[in-house]
């Protein structure tokens, strides 16, 4: 339930049980896809408790405030019996001057900071590692959640682009073969706070730098379609261009695939951009290597995104990753173009990035490889003759700091 859905109802209680509704929206698991406990791992996830971020030891936490936006922080101080300019003073202490602490919002009245203090939070992700790429075109963020494990988040420099590639969930419960976040199972989604507050820290560090962060991807770990509710309303913050903010038309939702969801995002409002990893060009082959084919095969994933375009009107981009001798014949190439041919979208290659297995762990990280450039060169020369797309190369940022597409997993290693 939306916050506004219940502003104008007369209890306060009822208002702020509404705010703490809105702020602790319910993790969406994976359960629809896999079963009950069908994660990749086995294990049945942290959202047991039925909360988005509980906390480790099982309690519940109050509510976030950085996960709403401007006008739901006005509507909570008007439920709580003050001024609605008072929540835009909130969201200006949180977003713009990035400050986490009630005592520390000099200009809010004694009593309402008090109010807060003992109903409500600011959560802040704990940062315990930056790396830099050698060639300074990424910076890895690494964060952790206690008791929960580790999300990744990085900003790729390219030109005058700074891009925030954002995680979703702790770690992914859809299991494709190739893909380091996928080998961790599925621990927990990001609540719509943690989500922002990626952006909120990658931000902080472009500012130092006299940068902005100028885009946003949601291609870190985690299938983002399936935290739907967090990723959304994180989106909603992110979409407004207002302080560090970017505006939807800079942001994109990459998925594995999960019909339902980019469905709902084009009933939705919001107007990102989205990609989508396609990555085979037969269902076969794509079954094994990302198992969420074999509920949402190739047909129905290209009819969704044609419905997207159709929709909401942006250009869907096909990513496609280059693994050698598994999906970068000349026929792959062909199929690519021709699956893809009707449609307004875009096709971006991406030449495998090789994980680092975990050392004598003998694990299947071991098996998929890079092609040559030269074998990059000639798919990409077929994919652009026989389609009418633009057809792009990635050139993966920060593979050597583990920070390029796919690599966003390291507690194996530790
Ligand atoms: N779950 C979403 C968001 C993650 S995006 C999705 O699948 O779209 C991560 C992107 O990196 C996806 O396009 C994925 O196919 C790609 N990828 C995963 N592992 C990779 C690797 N080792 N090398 C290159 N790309 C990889």
């Amino acid at each position: 339930m939306r916050l506004e859905a219940v502003a104008t109802g007369d209890s306060a209680d009822r208002g702020v049980g509404s705010a703490r509704e809105s702020a602790d929206r319910k993790a969406g698991p994976a359960e629809e896809l896999y079963g009950p406990d069908g994660t990749a791992d086995g294990t049945a996830d942290g959202t047991a408790d039925g909360t988005a971020d509980g906390t480790a030891d099982g309690g519940v936490d109050p509510p976030d405030l950085k996960g709403l936006l401007e006008q739901e922080l006005q509507e909570l101080a008007i439920e709580l019996g003050e001024p609605a300019y008072r929540g835009r003073q909130l969201y200006s202490w949180i977003h713009e001057r990035g400050v986490d602490e009630f005592s520390a919002m000099t200009d809010l009245p004694a009593r309402f900071r008090s109010q807060l203090t003992s109903g409500f939070r600011v959560s802040k992700l704990r940062q315990t590692e930056r790396r830099e790429s050698a060639e300074g075109t990424a910076v890895k963020f690494l964060f952790e959640l206690p008791g929960i494990g580790h999300v990744e988040a990085v900003l790729i420099s390219d030109g005058d682009r700074r891009t925030a590639c954002l995680s979703s969930q702790v770690g992914c419960p859809l299991d494709c073969q190739f893909c380091a976040t996928g080998k961790m199972g599925f621990r927990r989604n990001l609540t719509a706070a943690q989500i922002v507050d990626q952006f909120l820290e990658l931000g902080r560090y472009a500012s130092e730098r006299q940068e902005r962060v100028t885009n946003v991807v949601m291609m870190g770990m985690g299938e983002p379609l399936l935290n739907y509710d967090n990723l959304v309303q994180a989106l909603r913050i992110m979409r407004v261009e207002k302080g560090p903010y970017i505006g939807g038309r800079r942001i994109t939702v990459s998925t594995a695939g999960y019909v339902p969801g980019i469905r709902r995002l084009a009933d939705d409002d919001l107007n990102v951009g989205l990609a989508i990893s396609l990555n085979a060009t037969t269902d076969e082959l794509r079954s094994q290597l990302m198992p969420i084919n074999r509920k949402y095969p190739i047909a129905e994933l290209l009819a969704a995104a044609a419905d997207y375009f159709r929709r909401r009107g942006r250009r869907v981009t096909y990513e496609y990753v280059l693994m050698a001798g598994v999906t970068d014949s000349d026929e792959d190439a062909r199929r690519l173009a021709d699956l893809t041919r009707d449609g307004v979208c875009k096709i971006n290659l991406i030449p495998y990035n090789e994980l680092t297995p975990a050392p004598g762990s003998g694990s299947p990280e071991e098996y998929f490889r890079r092609p040559s450039d030269e074998r990059v060169d000639k798919f990409r020369e077929i994919v652009a003759l026989r389609s009418p797309h633009t057809v792009t190369l990635r050139l993966s940022r920060g593979r050597d700091i583990d920070a390029a597409c796919g690599q966003l997993y390291r507690e194996l290693r530790r």
